[in-house]
């Protein structure tokens, strides 16, 4: 189940609860007792932005060990590899 973060326009009260994505937003907030609560940024975006930023980097350095290996090795099992003999 994902994180929501709100935040209390009336008050600054920082939130996070945890939703199903059909649940309604919140509003009101307990702390100044008003329905001023605005939803910041999920948690959900921010972990799919970090998988992809981990898997730019796994790829990247897949590929880097794969150059250096086919650089010292006479051939590579990649059919595409211009190293291939
Ligand atoms: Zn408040």
């Amino acid at each position: 189940m994902p994180f929501y973060e709100y935040r209390c326009k009336s008050c600054g009260q920082m939130l996070t609860v945890m939703q199903g994505i059909k649940e309604k937003p919140l509003v009101h907030c307990d702390n100044c007792n008003s329905d001023s609560l605005i939803k910041m940024i999920s948690r959900t975006s921010f972990d799919l932005k970090g998988g992809g930023w981990c898997g730019t980097t796994a790829s990247n350095k897949a590929k880097a060990q794969s150059s250096a290996e086919s650089g010292a090795a006479t051939s590579c099992a990649c059919n595409a590899c211009p190293h291939k003999q």
